[in-house]
């Protein structure tokens, strides 16, 4: 029994006549960049989420930068963020040209320990940019109120959490400015790139949209510096025909994640998920500690073997990277929590659609792995 980490596939097939419509559409009307399905999309989105603004963009690393760039963050800031998400997070600090600084992460959640949050501010410091991560919301209560008492801008890295809530409100409504990311395996993704950046400041909105499409608001008059970032028409109708279906998809993901959490609950060795009673995550994935690397590669090796889909995230913490060695100025800080993740936390198949059989026969493989 061949089980994926994510079936991408059952999710065409199931969805195959409205997709299948919606990409005839655009290729009729041969409006591909731009367009009526883009700003169907950037509606849809702002509704869902719950912000007076969405702009679209090329993928959810431009949506970070875009954000970035236009909160006028740049050389001699400071961004407070998390080691544990992937490397775009940061990517998008350093090439405004500002200084990432890392705070560890809460054991079980692995999100950003707020409480370490206060103690990482300096005089450079900018801005905190929070990572949902696999689609549960950061603390932001406490972020936001240590934000407010020293004048600083939060944004969410949201490319994980769409429709994950935090108290009532949804990822990308609680900060002042959201990235989301449609790459295909993410809980809403497109049939390639695709991001979205979502905001209640219309200002800021203006800016990202300009600085999206090479500085410009009239064609070839540039008032600054911008980039080539948007989102296909083609990826606006896949995303529009998806959107409906988003919030099931959800519910089915928690559903699969309740069902592990039940199979493998009390295996020696192994931490599950935690989640806070503060909101709904969404489950972009259902990843699992071992007590070592060593019993991780075990695991993971019997999974493989099974024809079960699995991977680590993240292998290698990011203020580990030789990226950040090479950044000049970059002090490498130690962040226990984060560093014992290394090598040991592995995702298991959570997915929409999948069985309960299959589920049980992932914990047979775990348990039986574990205990070799
Ligand atoms: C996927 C992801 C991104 C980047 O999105 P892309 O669309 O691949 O550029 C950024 N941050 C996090 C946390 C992600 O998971």
């Amino acid at each position: 029994m061949g089980i994926p980490l994510l079936d991408l596939k059952k999710q065409y097939l199931d969805l195959k006549p409205e997709m299948d419509a919606a990409i005839a559409e655009v290729m009729e009307n041969a409006a591909f960049i731009g367009g009526p399905k883009v700003k169907a999309l950037e509606e849809a989105i702002a509704a869902y989420v719950g912000t007076k603004h969405a702009v679209a963009c090329g993928n959810g690393t431009d949506a970070l930068f875009l954000i970035m760039a236009a909160l006028g963050i740049g050389k001699g800031d400071e961004v407070i963020t998390t080691p544990f998400t992937f490397f775009a997070t940061v990517e998008a600090i350093v090439h405004v040209g500002a200084m990432p600084v890392f705070v560890d992460i809460e054991p079980g959640t692995y999100n950003m320990d707020v409480s370490q949050v206060e103690a990482a501010i300096t005089s450079r410091t900018k801005a905190i940019l929070p990572v949902h991560i696999f689609g549960q919301c950061v603390d932001m209560d406490p972020l936001l109120e240590i934000a407010e008492r020293h004048g600083l801008v939060v944004v969410e890295d949201a490319c994980q959490a769409i429709g994950a809530t935090y108290k009532g409100k949804r990822a990308g409504s609680l900060a002042r400015a959201a990235a989301f990311s449609f790459f295909p395996s993410k809980n809403l993704g497109c049939a390639g790139d695709g991001g979205i950046v979502t905001t209640d400041d219309e200002e800021l909105a203006v800016k990202v949209r300009k600085l999206a499409q090479h500085g410009t608001t009239k064609k070839y008059f540039h008032d600054t510096f911008g980039v080539n970032s948007r989102l296909d028409a083609l990826q606006a109708a896949i995303l529009l025909a998806k959107l409906p279906h988003l919030d099931e998809w959800n519910a089915q993901r928690r559903a699969a994640a309740a069902v592990y959490d039940d199979l493998l609950a009390d295996v020696e060795g192994l931490e599950l998920p935690v989640t806070r009673p503060y909101g709904e995550a969404v489950y972009h994935l259902y990843v699992v500690k071992a007590r070592d690397a060593a019993l991780a590669e075990r695991v993971m090796g019997a999974l493989k073997d099974a024809g079960i889909g699995t991977a680590l995230y993240y292998p290698l913490a990011l203020h580990e990277q030789e990226a950040l060695a090479g950044l000049p100025g970059f002090v490498r800080p130690s962040l226990p929590v984060a560093e014992s993740c290394d090598a040991a936390t592995f995702a298991l198949p959570c997915y929409p659609g999948i069985t309960e059989e299959q589920q049980a026969f992932v914990a047979e493989v775990v348990k039986k792995a574990v205990r070799s």
